[in-house]
Formats: structure tokens, C-alpha cells, sequence
């Protein structure tokens, strides 16, 4: 039976899920198998919650006691009023403008706060439910709660905004609100500590360390060997000298610096990123087809000098070690400066105080250097671009090799494929600023070496693969692989687009027809369309497409289909992943979701 420190029954503070605020609530039940309380709130909406977000009602009582000084008489302030009720009396104001302007804001209050019917447009967009009445009523309370929702935070953040004049203040204020945002810190500081060890925890991420690396060196040099069968023994380790050359390596860092370059380019529009944990939002600049368009200017003058590309072909042993030294280097930049990084700052996922887990995962979420946003930078430039840059030069290296005049059609289907890919993934780059990489993960080894080693030197591996083993195929078969990629591409964009465009305005009258359920952090889940026809749409998608990039190597090897295997593997975890943080997001919203779509990525399979 697994230790419970709240009993049914029990009055506590539950924390609001997305936000910093706790209101009283009583616990109804306990689920021994998720390790989640039910919990009821004073307006009746029942939620579930992890035992990190309940505290007790008297860990409250010191900050009650401030709040109740007399210059904090007022009432509206108690943070254990239920998201459900209605705000009431404003704070005390100091001059008339004031009053007049908190009157105003009573005044959208209140009309705001009159129960909403949902109307018939969203009634039948909702079909998140079975029981129409139910469903009705739920829908109703969830916007309900949304709708306070919204006014508390607003309220918070006015309320930190209007105190921070502190010519209005009693010393006594200042001092109250600041040990109550002391304690709110303390708070949030607990629970941004990484509980739930991902990888296989300490030994997984260790393990990982070690053997990433050296699954690029084993495939690589499988991949040169004339018989690539994965029955042989493995290659004997290249001495050093074919390993490593000081020159390659400079070469790999004026590649690098030179993506930098024109990342600090100021063309291109600068966005805003989703808010971080403490409401800041961070500035991007969207120039990566710019990079793109800039990188295949400088190839074109490389080749029109009669710079032979086809000398990363011919070092591309040693350019991949000098990318792994490059990223375990930076790695260990990135982790001796997060331990400088304010809390604020750090990663929920990459926060565990173990050294090997955090500099796997990564423990600051968003290292900048000024404006210079590290992790950002290498998701897209060294990473896909480089992808982009290493199949041109197997291309180049096919045709000098195999004395041909254009290259074989398997070789310009994998090049067409990834370059359609990379191109589609810089033209919507703005939508990485909503992944998970950008979003929660920390950027350590695991991100440092995925951009910098993994994607370059194995999702180019089919083409590396064609080079020393040529692969004739029919236009029959390659019509077939063309349509193959196309709907796997045609399934990737639209599943994209649509809950992108979702996210963006979810009253687009283009999106009508689609339905959804809505939750209680105000953002709805789709729930028809494409993503009412598996939870990831998207993945199914990216897995066709693995697949079509490795069919034109033929079937004389598995090494080629190294990436179809290790990307169906990598994301399905990576399906997991999302499923549990969704769930810790949107709670029982997203358990309908599940239950209305319950396969993953492939119907009726998984
Ligand atoms: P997604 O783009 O699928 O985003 C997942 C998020 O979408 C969830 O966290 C949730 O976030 C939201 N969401 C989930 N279900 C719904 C729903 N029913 N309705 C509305 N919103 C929903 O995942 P990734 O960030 O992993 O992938 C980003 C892109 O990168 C994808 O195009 C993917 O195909 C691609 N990719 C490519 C890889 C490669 O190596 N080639 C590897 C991994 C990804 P919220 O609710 O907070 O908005």
C-alpha cells in the first residue's frame, strides 16, 4: 500500500494545474495505481492532483496572517478562494482615478462573470462527452473556470503591477508581499524539481552518454565496409590518425560559426515564445530560410570554384568525431553555466540535482548568450541545414566516385525527400517555439549531441549508404516511393497546420467544423478531424516518411533501415512523453481525449 500523506476528507491547498496559485479544497479520493488525489473545490469542480501540488492549509497560515494586516483588509486577496467564485471587494485605492478604475474592471467583472451558455456553435463543436446534459454542464463549468481563471491571474499580475508603485506603500506592505512572494517562490521552486527520473534515470542517461556516441562511430564505419551486413563482426576501431584531423575539425567549426552568423542576421521577423514559468516570454528571430537561402549561396560559390564537396564524403569519419568532441564540450559549457542560471530559468524536466541526469536532459532551459539563443539555434541551423549540406556532398561524391554524369534516381529520391523535409521544417519554423524541445527540455548533451552529431551524420545515412553501394531501382518503384513520401508528407503538413492553426485562433471560422474538449487551462484538445483519428497524427505521418527515405537503398542490408527502426522506436517514446506531460497538463480533459482516440500513432495497431 503506497504512503499517502493526505487522508479523504481533508481540507488542503490544491494547486490551480498551469498556475502558481492554491486554492482550499477537500480531497474525495485517492488512486493507489496513478498516485493521484481527487480533489473537490469550494464550487464544486472535482480535478485530480499530484501530492507535490497539495499542501497543507496551515503551510498557508503564515501568509493568511499577512494578508490580513490591516492594509491588506479587503478580502480580495485570499488566495484560497475557489477559481470558482467570483471575485469580490478590490483593494483599497489611495485616489479617486483609481477607484474608478477599479470600478471598471468591477464592472467587466461582473458581466463577465454571468454564467456563460455555451452556445449552439460550441455545443456542437464539443462532443467530448456522451451524456448531452452532462456534457452541457461540464462544458459550462469548464469555461466557467477558465473564464475565473483568467481573472484571477489577471488580478495577480494587476495586483504586482499596481504594488510596485511603492510610493503607495506601508513599509508594512512591502514587507508582507514580499515574504508572500518569498513563499510563492519557495513554492514553485519545490515543484519545478525534476521527481519522475525520464531515460532510465541516472543509469539510463549515463549509458546513453557513452553509447550514443558510439553508435554513430559503429554505424558509419559499417556503412564504408563493402559488405555492410550486420551479421559480420564489426570493423576493427580506425587508428587515431583516421579519426581525427586538426584541419577537418577547423573546417567543422567555421561551419558552425558561420550558421551563427547568419542566425545574428537582422533579417526576419522577431516573435514571442510561449510564456516561461514565470510569465517572461522570450523574442526569436525567424531567419532560418534565410540561413537556408544564404548556406546555398556560399555551397554554390564553393562549387563554382571548383571546391570539391565531396571532401566531407571523403573525411566524413572524422568530421562526425569532431562534431562529437564539439558537443560534449559544449555540453559541459552548457551545465557549468546553468549552475549559475537563476531557478527561474532552469528546466522542469533537467532539474533532478543529479550531475549525469541533469547534463543529459539539461538543466537551463533556454541558454542565451545576449540575444543569442543557443538551443533554438542548433535545433534548426547546424542540425538541418548541416543534414541539407552532408546529402548534397553524397551526391557529389556518387557521381565523381561512380564516374556518373547525374546521380542515380535512389540517390536524388533520398536528397529530394530530406530537402523537401528540412525545407518544409525552416518555412514553418516559427512552429518549433511550441515543441517540446523549445518548451520543456533542457538544452544538455542530449539536445547538444541529437542537433549537432545525430541529425547531420545518421538521418543522412541512406545517402552515405548509396554512395558505397549503389542501388538501381525501376521508375515503377520509384512512382510508388514518391507516393509513399507524399502521403506520409500530406498526413505530417495537415496534422500540423490544423492544430497549429487551432492553437492560434481557435475561433478561426475555417476551423468550425472541427470539435473539441475543452479544459480547464482554457486551451481546448481537437478531437475529430485528424486529430480525432490518432493522438499523433503527425508521427504517423514522420513514419511514413522514414520509410519512404530508405526504401530507394533496397533490401540487400537493414543498415539503411537503421532510421526507419530507431525513429518508429524514438517516437513512440517520444508519444509517451508528450501523453504524460498532456496529462499532467489537462487531467481528466485529456483521459476523455484518450478515451475518444485511443490509438496513439497507427490505427488500429497502436
Ligand atoms: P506535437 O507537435 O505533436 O505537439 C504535441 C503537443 O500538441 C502537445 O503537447 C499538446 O500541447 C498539443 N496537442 C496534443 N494533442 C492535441 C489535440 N488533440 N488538440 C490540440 N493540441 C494537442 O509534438 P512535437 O513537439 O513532438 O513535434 C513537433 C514537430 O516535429 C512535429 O511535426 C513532429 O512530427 C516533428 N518531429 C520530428 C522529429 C524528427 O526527428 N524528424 C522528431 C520529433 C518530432 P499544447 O496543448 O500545450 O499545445
Amino acid at each position: 500500500m503506497p504512503h499517502r500523506k493526505f487522508g479523504d476528507g481533508d481540507v488542503v491547498m490544491g494547486r490551480w494545474p498551469g498556475s502558481v496559485l492554491y486554492y482550499e479544497v477537500q480531497i474525495t479520493s485517492y488512486d493507489d495505481l496513478t498516485h493521484l488525489y481527487t480533489v473537490k473545490y469550494k464550487d464544486g469542480t472535482e480535478l485530480e492532483l499530484k501530492e507535490s501540488d497539495i499542501k497543507s492549509v496551515s503551510a498557508f497560515k503564515h501568509r493568511k496572517s499577512n494578508s490580513s494586516s490591516p492594509s491588506r483588509r479587503g478580502g480580495s486577496r485570499s488566495r484560497s478562494r475557489s477559481p470558482g467564485r467570483p471575485a469580490r471587494g478590490r483593494r483599497r485605492s489611495s485616489s479617486q482615478g483609481r477607484d474608478a478604475k477599479d470600478d471598471k474592471k468591477k464592472a467587466i467583472r461582473g458581466t463577465k462573470l454571468t454564467p456563460e451558455k455555451p452556445n449552439e456553435n460550441n455545443t456542437s463543436r464539443y462532443n467530448g462527452e456522451p451524456d448531452s446534459t452532462e456534457r452541457n454542464d461540464t462544458s459550462h463549468k469548464i469555461l466557467q473556470q477558465k473564464v475565473d481563471l483568467d481573472l484571477e491571474i489577471d488580478r495577480v499580475l494587476d495586483q504586482y503591477r499596481v504594488r510596485s508603485r511603492k510610493e503607495d506603500k506601508t513599509k508594512e506592505e512591502i514587507y508582507s508581499e514580499k515574504r508572500s512572494f518569498e513563499a510563492a517562490k519557495t513554492i514553485d521552486k519545490a515543484s519545478a524539481q525534476t521527481k519522475e527520473l525520464e531515460f532510465g534515470g541516472r543509469i539510463g542517461t549515463f549509458c546513453m552518454i557513452v553509447f550514443l556516441p558510439a553508435t554513430v562511430l559503429y554505424l558509419l564505419l559499417m556503412c564504408k565496409q563493402e559488405d555492410p551486413s550486420i551479421m559480420n563482426f564489426p570493423p576493427p576501431l580506425p587508428s587515431f590518425d583516421s579519426l581525427w584531423e586538426t584541419r577537418v575539425f577547423g573546417v567543422w567549426l567555421v561551419w558552425f560559426f558561420l550558421q551563427a552568423l547568419f542566425y545574428l542576421l537582422p533579417v526576419g521577423k522577431v516573435v514571442e515564445g510561449i510564456p516561461l514559468l514565470n510569465g517572461r516570454k522570450l523574442q526569436y528571430r525567424i531567419n532560418g530560410f534565410y540561413a537556408f537561402a544564404l548556406t546555398a549561396a556560399a555551397v554554390g560559390i564553393f562549387l563554382y570554384f571548383e571546391l570539391e564537396l565531396h571532401y566531407l564524403y571523403d573525411h566524413f569519419l572524422q568530421f562526425a568525431v569532431s562534431a562529437i568532441v564539439f558537443s560534449v564540450v559544449f555540453s559541459i559549457y552548457l551545465y557549468i553555466r546553468s549552475l549559475k542560471a537563476p531557478e527561474e530559468n532552469l528546466s522542469s524536466g533537467g532539474n533532478s540535482g543529479s550531475f549525469i541526469y541533469d547534463f543529459f536532459t539539461g538543466h537551463e532551459l533556454n541558454p542565451r548568450i545576449g540575444t543569442f539563443d543557443l538551443k533554438y539555434f542548433c535545433e534548426l541551423r547546424p542540425s538541418l541545414i548541416g543534414w541539407v549540406v552532408v546529402n548534397l556532398a553524397m551526391l557529389l561524391a556518387e557521381m565523381k566516385i561512380h564516374n556518373q554524369n547525374v546521380p542515380s534516381l535512389s540517390m536524388i529520391l533520398v536528397n529530394s525527400f530530406q530537402l523537401l523535409y528540412v525545407m518544409d521544417a525552416l518555412w514553418h519554423e516559427e512552429a518549433i517555439l511550441t515543441t517540446m524541445d523549445i518548451t520543456h527540455d533542457g538544452f544538455g548533451f542530449m539536445l547538444a549531441f541529437g542537433d549537432l552529431v545525430w541529425v547531420p551524420f545518421i538521418f543522412s545515412l541512406q545517402a552515405f549508404y548509396l554512395v558505397g553501394h549503389p542501388n538501381e531501382i525501376s521508375w515503377l518503384a520509384a512512382s510508388a516511393i514518391i507516393i509513399l513520401n507524399m502521403s506520409g508528407y500530406y498526413i505530417f503538413r495537415c496534422a500540423n497546420s490544423q492544430k497549429n492553426a487551432f492553437r492560434k485562433n481557435p475561433k478561426d471560422p475555417r476551423l468550425a467544423h472541427l470539435k473539441f474538449i475543452p479544459t480547464a487551462t482554457g486551451k481546448s484538445l481537437l478531437v475529430s478531424d485528424w486529430w480525432g483519428f490518432v493522438r499523433h497524427p503527425n508521427y504517423l505521418g514522420d513514419i511514413i516518411m522514414a520509410l519512404a527515405w530508405s526504401l530507394p537503398c533496397g533490401f540487400n542490408h537493414i543498415l539503411p533501415y537503421f532510421y526507419v527502426i530507431y525513429f518508429t522506436l524514438f517516437i513512440i517514446h517520444r508519444e509517451a512523453r508528450d501523453g504524460r506531460q498532456c496529462k499532467k497538463k489537462y487531467g481528466l480533459a485529456w483521459d476523455r481525449y484518450c478515451q475518444r482516440v485511443p490509438y496513439r500513432i497507427i490505427p488500429y495497431i497502436y
